[in-house]
C-alpha cells in the first residue's frame, strides 16, 4: 500500500508491517481479517498460546449478531428463544419468543424458517475461527506474543514484542492498533475525571451436567437477579452444548464498600440452584471495563483503540462481543483510507464508533451504574421487583430483547423511565 508516513525502513533485528494488531480477540482478530483482505500486511499478535484457552467470556448474543457477522455454526454452542428471570427471592418469571427455536439442538430446516432470539457462543471456538479466517486472508498471526511497550518514531510506531522463553522483537508498523480488550496495554488508563472507568469483575463455571438438568435451562437465558442472588451484579444460567452449562455472577465493583470475594457468591448460587455437585469442566473469569460517555481519546498519533480498549463493552448486560466486531467494521474502511495516504480519515473514528452504539449508549451505561451498584438491599430488591412486574405485565421475549440488548428503554414510556433510571 502507498505510505503516508513514509518508508518503512526496518533496522536489522525488526521486522514491519503496515498495521501490528495487538490482542486476538473479536476485535483484533475481525480488523486483521479486514484489512488484509484489502491488501494490507497486517501482523496480528496476542499473548495466549491457544486462542481456544482462557475463554472468559459468556459469549450470549442475539441472533442479528450471530447473522450480520457471518458467524458459522462451529461457533455456535446453544441457541435460545426465551428468557427467565429468577429473583428478587423466591420470584419466578419467564418470556417465550412468539416464534421459538424448533428447539435446543435445532434442525437445519427449522432454523431457517423460525430464527431464535439469540446464541450462546463458544468463545474458545469464535476466537479461534475469527483468527483463522484472519489468516486466510493473508494476516499472519503470531501466538504466545505479548505487546509490552510502544514508541512513536517520525509517524510510524515501534513496539516490542516479548514472546515465548523470554523472545524479544522490535515491529515497525505504519499503524499500531491496541486490540487488547479492557486491559488496554498500549493505550493506557483514560484519565477523565469526569467519565472514570467503571469496572465490573465475572467469574463463570462450564458445567457438566445430565440431560435431565440440562433440559431445564435449554433454549433460555437465566439470569439470577435480587441482593439475595448477588449484591451489585447479577447471576446466570446459559445452556451450552448439550449437557453443558454455563453458570456464572457479575458485580459492578464499589471502591467505598468491601467487596465479598465473587467465587463464595458463585457457590451460594450454585448450591441454591442444585447445582453443586456437577463436574466442573472449566473455571474462568475476567474483569469488564468501559466509561460511561466514551470520551477517551481513540488515537495517540499512529496508536489507534479497537473493541473494550476504547470502552465497547457494554455494562448494562456485561456484553461486548458484537460491539467489539462493530469497532472494526467502523475503523477498517477509514484505517485503509489512512494506508492509502489520507490518515486524516482516522478523525471520524470516533464519532462514527458513537453513532453506530447508538443514541442509547450512554443511557444504558447510567442505567447499568445505577441499577447494579445500587442492587444492595430490600429497597432496591422492591424497586426492581416492580419494575419485572411491569414488564411481566405488558412485554414478550422480543420486548426483553430489544429492552437488553437495543436498550430501548423509550419503549416503556416516560412512566417506566424513572423506575429503570432508578428515581423512584
Ligand atoms: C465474565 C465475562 C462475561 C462476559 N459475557 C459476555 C456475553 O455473554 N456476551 C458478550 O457479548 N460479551 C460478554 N463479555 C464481554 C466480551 O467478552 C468482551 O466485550 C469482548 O471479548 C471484547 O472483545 P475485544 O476483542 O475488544 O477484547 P478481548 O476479547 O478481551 O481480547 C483481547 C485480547 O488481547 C490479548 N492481549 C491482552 N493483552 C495483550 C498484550 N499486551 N499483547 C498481546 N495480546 C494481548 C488477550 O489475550 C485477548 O485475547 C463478557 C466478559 C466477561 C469478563
Amino acid at each position: 500500500m502507498s505510505d503516508p508516513g513514509g518508508e518503512l525502513l526496518a533496522t536489522p533485528g525488526e521486522d514491519s508491517c503496515d498495521v501490528l494488531i495487538a490482542g486476538a480477540g473479536p476485535a483484533g482478530a475481525d480488523l486483521a481479517r479486514r484489512l488484509a483482505q484489502a491488501g494490507a500486511s497486517v501482523l496480528l499478535v496476542d499473548s495466549l498460546v491457544d486462542l481456544r484457552q482462557a475463554a472468559f467470556s459468556s459469549a450470549a448474543l442475539p441472533w442479528a449478531a450471530v447473522q450480520e457477522h457471518a458467524l458459522p455454526d462451529a461457533v455456535v454452542a446453544a441457541r435460545w428463544s426465551s428468557w427467565t428471570l429468577l429473583g428478587p427471592g423466591s420470584d419466578r418469571r419467564s418470556w417465550t419468543s412468539a416464534t421459538p427455536a424448533a428447539n435446543a439442538a435445532g434442525t437445519a430446516a427449522a432454523e431457517e424458517s423460525v430464527p431464535p432470539l439469540g446464541a450462546v457462543l463458544d468463545f474458545g471456538a469464535l476466537r479461534h475461527c475469527l483468527a483463522e479466517r484472519a489468516e486466510a486472508a493473508g494476516a499472519e498471526l503470531r501466538l504466545g506474543w505479548r505487546a509490552v511497550e510502544w514508541q512513536p518514531d517520525g509517524a510510524q510506531a515501534r513496539t516490542l514484542l516479548r514472546g515465548p522463553a523470554g523472545a524479544q522483537r522490535w515491529i515497525r508498523s505504519r499503524w499500531l492498533v491496541d486490540a487488547t480488550g479492557q486491559q488496554r496495554a498500549l493505550l493506557g488508563e483514560p484519565d477523565h475525571a469526569d467519565d472514570p472507568l467503571v469496572s465490573g469483575g465475572g467469574v463463570e463455571w462450564l458445567l457438566q451436567v445430565d440431560q435431565a438438568v440440562w433440559q431445564i435451562w435449554a433454549d433460555r437465558l437465566s439470569f439470577l437477579l435480587g441482593s439475595d442472588w448477588v449484591p451489585q451484579g447479577y447471576g446466570w444460567v446459559f445452556p451450552m452444548a448439550p449437557g453443558q452449562l454455563k453458570v456464572g455472577v457479575c458485580r459492578l465493583d464499589d471502591p467505598g464498600r468491601p467487596q465479598p470475594p465473587l467465587h463464595g457468591l458463585l457457590q451460594n448460587v450454585l448450591q441454591r440452584l442444585d447445582l453443586a455437585q456437577a463436574l466442573v469442566l472449566d473455571r474462568h473469569g475476567g474483569v469488564i471495563r468501559s466509561t460511561i460517555r466514551r470520551r477517551e481519546p481513540h488515537q495517540n498519533g499512529p496508536l489507534l483503540g479497537l473493541g473494550d480498549a476504547v470502552s465497547t463493552a457494554n455494562l448494562l448486560g456485561g456484553e461486548g462481543i458484537r460491539h467489539a466486531l462493530s469497532s472494526s467494521a467502523v475503523l477498517a474502511p477509514l484505517l485503509l483510507q489512512a494506508l492509502a495516504g489520507r490518515p486524516a480519515a482516522l478523525r471520524r473514528y470516533p464519532r462514527r464508533l458513537r453513532r453506530r452504539l447508538g443514541w442509547r449508549w450512554s443511557l444504558s451505561g447510567r442505567l447499568a451504574r445505577r441499577t447494579w451498584l445500587g442492587l444492595d438491599g430490600p429497597t432496591a430488591d422492591g424497586r426492581l421487583r416492580r419494575l419485572l412486574a411491569g414488564l411481566e405485565a405488558g412485554a414478550g421475549a422480543e420486548d426483553l430483547s430489544a429492552l437488553l440488548f437495543d436498550y430501548r428503554f423509550e419503549r416503556y414510556g416516560p412512566r417506566a423511565l424513572p423506575y429503570l433510571l432508578g428515581w423512584r
